[in-house]
């Protein structure tokens, strides 16, 4: 054992976990096409003003959760909490105003956040993202929406539900947060300490708080879709007329307010029942102003943020399929030097195939290297045995009914071939 652990909130996916993701990758690949948006990659840290302008003072990931250093050049950086700040900054820098309207890109990777770890809650954690900016179509985030769906109905997740909500935009907004103020006003004392902080800074968030006292007291606040201006209650009827066009079922939730100060109009979430407290498969919504926020021109956009994780854990709770598991193929059996070269070469020809093949590395006896191929769990032994290589024959054993056949070596891999695709 090494006496020095991985950090505080963070895992490592070894391989029992890897495949699952790799299948949960792929699928998403493969929405994405279908929606026609494209992959890119980002950087991993980004100047913390990006964040720190993009994301919002206000908000939790900025106050308490971000992840920033200072380089040997004395610049501040920071591991990236999300990414749609990101995306807009690669739009933006990239000239992406100049591509046909809205660019859609998704893209996957590691998010990093100081967060108290839970179950379904790490310190670093992946996202698959999606995002189109340059469009302000409320039928842009009815799509939106629907990719998301679609890609958790393809992997097979049952029980889901989507919110909805609209927080409006800076024009409706100040009337809202001040008919809530007015509201929360006389119950000041009884919300819990970091409402009470919020009240000045940030009382949409009280909505979202988790702690029932705040809940009871917010059970009649002013709603945000009561105080819309007109384009943004044009824009929720487009948002639900597009979603009932698709026939897809959503619910209102008037506390779905998100915690980025960007977000403008829709909020959205899809939850698992299965996920207990962190329940949000994915969260995502419109966020006219943040293009403006860090420095560009005024660019509309909409997307979402999905925790593979969190994916991960509610396919296995819920026994979804992640396809097949890749497994070894073939075990190749060789004793003595001469015999081991053979191995090599056999080897060679079964991957350059595209059939998986091993052997042992450990100068085990023909015994051990047997019980090797078992625990690695191989369909088929292809054994090279003193005997085989004087008859140019290879013994192959079926590992799942035991049974043993000779072949000629050049035939070996045409066998195994077929017998996989039986
Ligand atoms: P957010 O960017 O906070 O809207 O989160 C979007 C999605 O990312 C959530 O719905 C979760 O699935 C996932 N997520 C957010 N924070 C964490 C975390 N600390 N650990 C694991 N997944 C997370």
């Amino acid at each position: 054992m090494v006496s020095i652990k991985a950090p505080r909130g963070v895992r490592d996916i070894l391989p029992e976990e890897s495949w699952k993701w790799a299948f949960v990758l792929k699928t998403a690949s493969e929405v994405a096409q279908d929606f026609n948006y494209k992959e890119v990659h980002l950087p991993i840290f980004e100047q913390t003003e990006l964040f720190a302008r993009g994301v919002g003072s206000t908000t939790d990931v900025v106050e308490k959760e971000m992840y920033i250093f200072e380089d040997r050049g004395g610049r501040s950086l920071t591991l990236r909490p999300e990414l749609s700040a990101s995306m807009v900054r690669s739009y933006l820098e990239n000239r992406m105003d100049q591509r046909p309207q809205p660019v859609k890109l998704w893209s996957a990777g590691p998010m990093f956040r100081y967060e108290r770890p839970q179950k379904g809650r790490y310190r670093q954690f992946w996202q698959l993202d999606f995002e189109a900016i340059g469009s302000q179509d409320p039928y842009v985030d009815v799509e939106v929406i629907a990719l998301s769906v679609e890609l958790f109905k393809r992997l097979g997740m049952r029980g889901l539900d989507v919110v909805i909500n609209s927080v409006g935009c800076p024009v409706c907004r100040p009337v809202h947060k001040e008919a809530l103020q007015e509201f929360l006003e006389s119950h000041l004392e009884e919300l819990c300490p970091t409402c009470r902080s919020r009240y000045n800074r940030n009382p949409l968030r009280i909505l979202d708080c988790k702690n029932p006292t705040c809940r009871t007291i917010t059970e009649n606040a002013p709603k945000t879709i009561s105080y819309l201006c007109p384009e943004c209650k044009e824009h929720f009827e487009g948002l639900k007329v597009g979603l009932d066009a698709l026939g897809l079922h959503y619910s209102i939730d008037n506390r779905l307010v998100r915690g980025l100060d960007y977000y403008t109009k829709t909020a959205y979430e899809v939850l698992s029942g299965d996920l207990g407290a962190q329940n949000a498969v994915c969260g995502g919504g419109r966020y006219d102003n943040l293009a403006e926020a860090i420095g560009g021109k005024h660019t509309p956009g909409v997307g979402f943020a999905a925790g593979l994780e969190r994916i991960v854990l509610t396919m296995e709770q819920q026994g979804c399929s992640f396809g097949k598991e890749p497994s070894l193929e073939v075990f190749v059996v060789a004793v003595g030097d001469f015999e081991r070269k053979e191995a090599l070469k056999l080897m060679q020809e079964f991957r350059r195939e595209g059939i998986s093949s091993d052997m042992d590395f450990n100068g085990k006896s023909f015994k051990g290297q047997m019980k090797l191929a078992n625990q690695l769990g191989a369909t088929y032994v292809c054994i090279l045995g003193e005997e085989e290589i004087k008859a140019k024959k290879i013994s192959i054993k079926d590992m799942k009914i035991g049974e043993q056949i000779e072949v000629p070596k050049e035939e070996a891999v045409t066998f195994v071939k077929k017998k996989l695709t039986e």
